[in-house]
């Protein structure tokens, strides 16, 4: 009888504490609420391209790979199940599956009418390939080929400058439909802001081919040189005409004590050439990016859409994480869209993202 009588007791308290916690929570949502940074406004019919996606491979049927130390660790299975794979699968059917799932969820989606897959080339040491520093490895060619495959991806090149061929390469990735350059200066090991680039950097205006470079810290990686990722080293190819796309607005770090994101918006003005994704800045690591984004003056006809997949499928990203720009009904209206790419474009319009941020991509990519 005595046990009952304390299960009881336990059980009392218990909803007791739940219902403190449930009116705290709805106290700090009532205080802290401040509603999207600008008023959501309906889609309009322009095409809409994600012009930052990821893909991977672990060398199945490919060149890709992953370094071994990452292939141990616990966030490869994560990394692969958010793509809605996994190593086995890879395994068992190639590293091309992962663009097949990509391809499926576009064929499902109700709003999204493209993707741009970027490869991601690796550091270059004495002008080869350096394994030993290269973590994950996505061969340019490889993403030309695989995406041929199907109308609605596009090929993203990525050729580190140092590579003795580098120029050559780029002329095939522009002849096999490259819609971009994409760099990661910190984990590729080179310097956006050295002169012996200039040539390269002609190359890509002669191309008309848009360099998306990651700006501000970089935390995938295990080897990052963050400062190869300030947004001033991009005066370089911004001063010669290069159109440049700054990934995430350049929003995690510092440089010369001075926040990435601030270092970048301030170059805004002076360079028309300049834009910046929004990729990622839904993720919980980064709130408060987006809405910063939306009111700032200076990046208004300079944001582009793009997701980071598959980033947005990690559980980094969350309608609740915005709890305090979103209404509960709107937080469900997200929920209910089921596919991953509809979820994220229905999420960031309700945070206040224009319809020209959305079609933007195409625009500027020429996919419209
Ligand atoms: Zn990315």
């Amino acid at each position: 009888m005595k046990k009952k009588q304390k299960f009881i007791k336990f059980l009392k308290l218990l909803c007791g504490s739940f219902f403190i916690v449930i009116n705290v929570f709805l106290l700090a949502w009532f205080i802290g609420y401040s509603g999207p940074a600008r008023k959501p406004q309906p889609l309009n019919d322009l095409p809409i391209i994600d012009m930052h996606c990821h893909t991977a491979g672990i060398g199945s049927n490919s060149e890709c790979f992953i370094s071994d130390e990452l292939r141990k660790s616990w966030k490869i299975n994560f990394y692969f199940k958010s793509f809605n794979s996994s190593i086995e699968e890879l395994e068992e059917k190639g590293d091309q599956i992962l663009l097949k799932h990509i391809s499926d969820y576009l064929k499902e989606s109700k709003y999204l009418d493209g993707v741009v897959i970027l490869a991601m080339d690796g550091v270059i040491t004495d002008g080869k390939l350096d394994k030993e520093q290269t973590e994950i490895y996505v061969p340019s060619d490889y993403v030309a080929r695989e995406t041929k495959k199907y109308a609605n991806l596009y090929y993203g090149a990525s050729i580190n400058p140092n590579r003795p061929d580098a120029i050559e390469r780029m002329r095939q990735a522009k002849k096999d439909g490259a819609v971009l350059m994409k760099w990661l200066p910190s984990v590729m090991f080179f310097d956006p802001s050295d002169e012996k680039y200039i040539p390269f950097y002609e190359e890509l205006i002669k191309l008309d081919i848009p360099l998306l470079t990651h700006a501000g810290h970089e935390r995938s990686f295990t080897l990052a040189k963050n400062e190869l990722a300030d947004p001033k080293k991009l005066l370089l190819p911004l001063k010669l005409g290069v159109t440049v796309i700054a990934a995430h607005i350049g929003c995690s770090g510092k440089n010369d004590g001075q926040d990435n994101m601030q270092r970048l918006i301030e170059m805004m003005d002076d360079y028309p050439n300049l834009y910046a994704d929004i990729s990622s800045l839904t993720q919980l690591n980064k709130l408060g990016f987006m809405s910063e984004a939306l009111r700032t003056e200076s990046l208004k006809g300079r944001l582009l859409y793009g997701t980071d997949f598959p980033l947005i499928e990690t559980g980094l990203t969350h309608p609740i994480f915005h709890a305090f720009n979103l209404t509960a009904s709107e937080i469900q209206e997200i929920q209910a869209h089921k596919n991953p790419f509809d979820q994220d474009i229905i999420l960031k319009q309700k945070l206040g993202l224009s319809p020209d941020v959305f079609s933007r991509s195409a625009k500027l990519l020429k996919l419209d």
